[in-house]
């Protein structure tokens, strides 16, 4: 294919998913929304703020829900729905008159949230790694409805994965008006024996996107026809090959099929990745449509001037700033650490966990490279599928000079020999207690990158308890008693400056 044919398919690509309903749901329509950069825009949209739990140090009552009408009565919104259950019985029968009301409610809901009321028992129980021991989600079964299938159309994703999707007859539910659900796979459609002309069930689940779950077989009649599963990519033309142990079709024409880079290149930029939250997918397409970049490594080639004159950035519109904020954090994530970066390379079957195993085990991009599949198998929890992934990767020539260029942009490719930023905590030692405005981990990073030490418990020999939301009561009273310092985390970066 020639650069014009594939700058061709690329404005078409581009031009048809401009085209795509812009918010699927409220949830997304909300969060998209917070992310937005100008904050006039976020103003414009209307969105409302309701407050489900009261948090201080010096709270105004022991119980939440008093806690919660102190906030309403200093004006923020409170949930009308909110009830004190004593006993098993009234709480049952609570939630099912909320269930019965779901329907009439102005938002969406896929459940209940069950808490302890009393603030000090709420203390005692304490939380898990992950979660509250007071309070428990109650969830309703999903809503279903019934529609008609009109037409399956397919996405092809950043792995080359090719996705069906349910063209439905618009259809309302829980609230929201569903025109299009997920089929999963080739293998799913197979196995419901589904036709085109069908009247299907779908159902919300805990998932955002509503599913197709079962076919109303009664309704089949005469006009309903068989699916003719695609043999070519729908947007490069390629032929599309499916391994006989997967559920799932693919085109792997990777290199070329611009849903395939552009889903690459999200990829590369996501939160687990390299984080570069200030690009949304918005700008990536416009800097594929624009020719600006074609894939991951063009990101770090990318100057002021790329972005002088797209629309949306540029002086006219105020937003030379926008630009900068992109470029800044393309800049800041040549520090993100090594496992991050090859688990951005997008190679197939190397999720998170196992970018990590690689990198502990290797060091360095180059010894990874060198590594044979028998070298690859000698790795803890590596299997054949992954071995013969990233071989296969590593032995493209493409992939090769990707790698080259990130290389000379300034990415990490091998393990950090621990340096320390600043010795500013040297001799000190610290225990952290609650929960931080970044994560546990995180801190206690932060605590040895400035020379300081951490520990898991509170003796006479601690400098400082730091303590978090919820910090551990126990904990407290020791430090209490041993007269060891306790510091908020906003006055342990106040040490730092
Ligand atoms: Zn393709």
């Amino acid at each position: 294919m020639s650069i014009e044919d594939l700058n061709k398919l690329q404005k078409k690509y581009i031009a048809e998913n401009n085209k795509l309903e812009k918010y699927s749901n409220a949830r997304n329509f909300a969060s998209g929304s917070l992310k937005l950069l100008d904050s006039s825009k976020v103003a414009k949209r209307n969105l409302d703020c309701v407050l489900y739990a009261l948090y201080g140090e010096n709270l105004p009552h022991d119980n939440h829900l008093d806690n919660l009408e102190k906030a309403k009565s200093w004006g923020f919104n409170i949930s009308n729905s909110i009830t004190v259950s004593n006993n098993i019985t009234r709480l049952m029968e609570n939630i099912n008159r909320i269930d019965i009301q779901r329907n009439t409610l102005p938002f969406e809901i896929d459940g209940v949230v069950i808490k302890v009321n009393k603030i000090s028992y709420q203390n005692i129980l304490g939380n898990t790694a992950k979660s509250p021991r007071w309070a428990i989600s109650y969830k309703f079964k999903s809503i279903q409805a019934e529609t008609l299938l009109k037409n399956i159309t397919y996405q092809v994703g950043r792995t080359g994965c090719i996705t069906p999707v349910a063209e439905l007859s618009p259809v309302n539910l829980a609230g929201s008006v569903i025109k299009r659900a997920s089929l999963h796979n080739y293998e799913y459609i197979k196995k419901m024996g589904l036709q085109i002309g069908d009247t299907v069930i779908i159902e919300k689940g805990g998932d955002v996107i509503p599913k197709v779950v079962s076919i109303n077989l009664l309704k089949r009649n005469n006009l309903c026809r068989n699916i003719n599963f695609i043999i070519n990519c729908h947007s490069c033309g390629s032929r599309l090959e499916k391994n006989q142990t997967e559920a799932n079709f693919y085109c792997l024409n990777i290199y070329n099929c611009l849903p395939q880079r552009i889903g690459s290149v999200e990829h590369f930029i996501s939160r687990d990745a390299l984080n570069i939250q200030t690009l949304g997918s918005k700008t990536i397409e416009l800097l594929f449509k624009e020719l600006l970049i074609s894939n991951i490594s063009d990101l770090y080639f990318l100057n002021l001037d790329s972005f002088i004159g797209l629309p949306g950035f540029g002086e006219k519109s105020g937003s030379v700033k926008k630009a900068e904020n992109i470029l800044f954090s393309i800049n800041e994530s040549k520090m993100i650490p090594f496992d991050k970066v090859l688990y951005g390379l997008g190679i197939r079957y190397v999720g998170k966990t196992v970018s990590k195993k690689l990198v502990n085990y290797f060091r360095s991009i180059s010894k990874l490279m060198a590594a044979s599949y028998e070298d690859l198998l000698e790795v803890d929890e590596i299997g054949e599928k992954i071995a013969q992934s990233v071989v296969g990767f590593f032995s493209n020539s493409y992939n090769l000079n990707l790698i080259n260029r990130l290389q000379k942009a300034g990415l990490l490719f091998e393990i950090q020999t621990h340096k320390n930023k600043s010795y500013k905590l040297l001799k000190l030692s610290f225990v952290i207690s609650g929960s931080f405005t970044v994560s546990r981990e995180d801190l206690r990073n932060i605590i040895e990158d400035n020379g300081g030490k951490n520990m898991t418990s509170i003796s006479s020999k601690t400098s400082f308890l730091i303590s978090g939301e919820k910090m551990g009561l126990k904990k407290k009273e020791k430090a209490i008693r041993l007269n060891v310092p306790i510091i908020s985390e906003f006055e342990f970066y106040e040490m730092l400056k």
